[in-house]
């Protein structure tokens, strides 16, 4: 019984040493390490070539390196019958958190740009915002979107979720379903997009949802590059009807060098590190499951194959 770790991103030495530091007993492989793929019971994966699991005749579980799992789902020759697990840690969503507050409280006061304005030798005081005037929208109120909100509501923003279900969190506005979206819409100064990727939330960034934000909206996308429909965010930009837009993650990775997003003024990007699986705290939970395979016990963090995360 052994793992294959599957990615393409240069990191599978760094997992297998950080598995290997744990249980240097455990027999764990590279994807192009000398293996016999009949032993594999457990693929740890992140973006994995699409087919390369139907390799594995015996696999047990495929288990996400992240807390997104859209690229296995969209790998349609997966062993379909297969439980899918995914990373749900402290750290990924503190840094989550972290990262999107930064980039709240550079936006309420003007950081991106006033660094302009210097390039430009320009003094320009701006008229700004307090967070106690400022509205903060989170689509997708779940393990990240709901430290979000706990850290938002202590930084003092006033803080609405919207989500399948309704969620009970302290001080946080909770709109569930298709039907009160657009009346959370209406009240939301800050978008910050935390949705899973599935058939229902593809495309979701789109021109109709910015028109029913309030004119001078700014969108965060820390979700998937698939949210959004990129040419509706460069058209309300454009317009004037969103203030900016500070994106992590794209349609296409790194993002081609053609792509208006690069030169946009009102366009803030950073190269999907928003939040990134930390070794230390990620290994025990991947350890946890592999036992529960061995042991024949259920596994944690399932992803639920109906809804798709
Ligand atoms: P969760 O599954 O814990 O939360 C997802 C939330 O979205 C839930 O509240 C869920 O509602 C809601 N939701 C899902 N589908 C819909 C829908 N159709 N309509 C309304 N609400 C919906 O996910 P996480 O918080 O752990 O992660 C969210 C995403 O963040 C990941 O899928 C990944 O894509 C992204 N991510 C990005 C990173 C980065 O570095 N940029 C790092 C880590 C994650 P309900 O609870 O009612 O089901």
């Amino acid at each position: 019984m052994a793992i294959v770790i599957i990615r393409q991103d240069g990191k599978t030495d760094m997992w297998k040493e950080a598995l290997l530091a744990a249980d240097p007993n455990l027999p764990v492989f590279g994807y192009h390490d000398d293996h016999d793929p009949k032993g594999i019971k457990m693929a740890l994966v992140w973006k994995h070539p699409k087919g390369s699991l139907a390799n594995y005749s015996n696999l047990m579980c495929i288990a996400s390196n992240g807390a997104g799992v859209d690229f296995i789902f969209e790998d349609e020759d997966r062993p379909k019958h297969l439980p899918i697990t995914r990373i749900v840690d402290t750290y990924l969503a503190a840094d989550m958190s972290e990262h999107v507050l930064a980039l709240i409280l550079a936006n309420l006061k003007h950081l991106e740009h006033y660094k302009v304005d210097q390039f430009n030798k320009i003094w320009k005081p701006l008229q700004y915002l307090r967070i106690a005037d400022v509205r903060v929208g989170i689509l997708g109120l779940g393990t990240l979107g709901q430290v979000l909100a706990n850290d938002l509501v202590r930084f003092g923003f006033q803080v609405q979720g919207w989500s399948s279900s309704r969620k009970s969190v302290e001080k946080v506005k909770s709109f569930a379903g298709p039907d009160e979206l657009s009346d959370f819409l209406a009240s939301t100064k800050i978008l910050v997009c935390l949705l899973p990727l599935t058939d229902r939330t593809s495309d979701i960034l789109n021109k109709e949802l910015f028109e029913q934000l309030p004119k001078g909206a700014y969108i965060i996308n820390v979700a998937r590059g698939g949210h959004l429909v990129d040419k509706d965010l460069l058209e309300l930009l454009d317009s004037g009807h969103l203030s900016g837009a500070a994106l992590d993650v794209f349609h296409q990775e790194p993002l081609n060098q053609e792509h208006p997003f690069w030169e946009h003024p009102k366009v803030h990007m950073t190269p999907h590190y928003a939040s990134v699986s930390d070794t230390d705290s990620v290994v025990p939970q991947i350890l946890e499951n592999y036992r529960r395979l061995e042991n024949g016990d259920s596994l944690i963090n399932l992803v639920s194959k109906t809804k798709g995360y």
